[in-house]
């Protein structure tokens, strides 16, 4: 295959996105969601609880290794919150999943569509890994 996939045109280059401004924002409306039910908070204000995990959040994201074209902090393979952290952040965006559904339709719904993408990717990822063992295993 090696040498073959030197004569394949070459890719042409991906028009990169920024994503993260767009997360940062449905990260903070999440968590605005989930505390104004969960913590009787009201308005931009949130608890000092969840201010401190959004601070982390924020300054995380911000120091990403994959860039600004990370996967959703969700469903990355290698959360940076640490262990504690990261469990409470998946649990605030999953719980507050179906509100955001409600209260904010667009902004959640295109969320929704990275995680599916985030979901194919690993698909086709493992299909090729497969491919690959199975021809390894022919030889
Ligand atoms: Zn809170």
């Amino acid at each position: 295959m090696g040498i073959f996939s030197r004569f394949l045109p070459k890719r042409k280059p991906v028009e990169i996105k920024n994503n993260v401004p767009k997360e940062k924002e449905e990260i903070r409306k999440t968590f605005g969601v989930y505390c104004h039910s969960h913590h009787n908070t009201s308005g931009s204000k949130l608890c000092p609880k969840c201010t401190a995990l959004l601070t982390t959040v924020m300054t995380k994201i911000s120091r990403c290794p994959y860039g600004i074209t990370k996967p959703i902090c969700e469903r990355c393979d290698r959360p940076c919150f640490g262990t504690k952290q990261t469990k409470e952040f998946r649990s605030i965006m999953q719980s507050t999943q179906k509100k955001m559904f409600l209260r904010h339709p667009i902004l959640a719904f295109k969320h929704k569509m990275k995680s599916w993408g985030v979901d194919y990717a690993k698909h086709e990822q493992e299909k090729k890994q497969a491919a690959k063992a199975k021809a390894r295993s022919k030889k």
